[in-house]
């Protein structure tokens, strides 16, 4: 498995998934002048990066896993916890990958992506025996700019929403936009912040099939494009490619809202296993 994974992060790294592809071209055919240059260049890096099997950003990230476990999986988690550290290690020599762990007392550098707490990883029981790894690599522009926010409950959405289009606004051109944003509301301040972040798994050129989050995913959109940041912080259309939401139920006192974001550049891949089949996907 441990090569599987090594294969997960090279994809994520070197290949950007279909759906984030699809919305860097969507934007690019209605971008206007300068925005639309900023663009082209995005997509020329993403080919260069394809073809030669290279990183797609120089900042390769921070690496956080997302593991769904079936019960009558056969390999005990913490066997899979060391594959998931071993691989980081591996493909930070092989691809190879800015190390990018710091020790926050002695601010070494570990030199191979794994320190104190890093990579971070979620565990999801579900039922049956498969097992489902997401890796999402996220590089620091994005992550310096995340946000939670305390909401008065008797705002509503609306505060929601405008929490969200201020983060993006004071975002600015920081985390390298367009960007793409994941949105947690509701449970406890560190369960909006997991949310906002595993957002980021979803697929990128849709939209939740639940109709009221589907409308709010599409306001926030539009309001935060209205702010005119564009590519790169350039001016243009094109301040955010999407924004996609996961709630939890809340406290009757609060409304926590976590905001995460990450640059044009969403790297992300799949591992897959049931019974003796290993699929690795975008
Ligand atoms: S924000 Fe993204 S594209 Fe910009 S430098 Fe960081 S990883 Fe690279």
């Amino acid at each position: 498995m441990l090569k599987k994974v090594v294969e997960a992060i090279t994809l994520a790294e070197c290949n950007l998934p279909p759906d984030v592809e699809n919305m860097i071209r969507r934007a690019y055919e209605t971008e206007t002048e300068m925005g639309k240059a900023q663009l082209k260049a995005i997509l020329e890096n993403v080919r260069i990066a394809r073809e030669m099997r290279a990183p797609i950003c120089q900042d390769t990230g921070l690496f956080s896993y997302y593991v769904e476990i079936g019960d009558d999986f056969p390999i005990r988690a913490s066997k899979i916890k060391k594959v998931l550290i071993d691989a980081t290690v591996e493909a930070t020599r092989s691809i190879p990958l800015r190390p990018n762990a710091i020790d926050v007392l002695t601010e070494k550098n570990t030199g191979n992506n794994v320190g104190q707490g890093i990579p971070d990883i979620s565990w999801d029981h579900v039922d049956g025996n498969t097992l489902r790894i997401a890796v999402l690599p996220k590089g620091g522009g994005s992550s310096y700019v995340a946000k939670l926010h305390s909401i008065p409950p008797a705002k509503g959405l609306k505060g929601v929403v405008e929490a969200v289009i201020r983060s993006v606004f004071d975002a600015g051109s920081m985390p390298c936009p367009p960007t793409f944003v994941g949105i947690g509301i509701g449970g406890t301040e560190d369960l909006a912040m997991k949310l906002a972040k595993k957002a980021l798994l979803a697929r990128m050129d849709e939209n939740s099939k639940n109709e009221e989050l589907a409308k709010l995913e599409r306001e926030i959109v539009d309001k935060a494009n209205s702010l005119g940041i564009g590519p790169m912080g350039l001016g243009g259309r094109w301040t955010i490619f999407n924004a996609r939401i996961e709630w939890a139920s809340r406290h009757p006192a609060t409304l926590l809202t976590g905001v995460c974001f990450s640059c044009w550049a969403l790297r992300k891949a799949f591992v897959e296993v049931s019974g003796d089949e290993i699929r690795v996907y975008q």
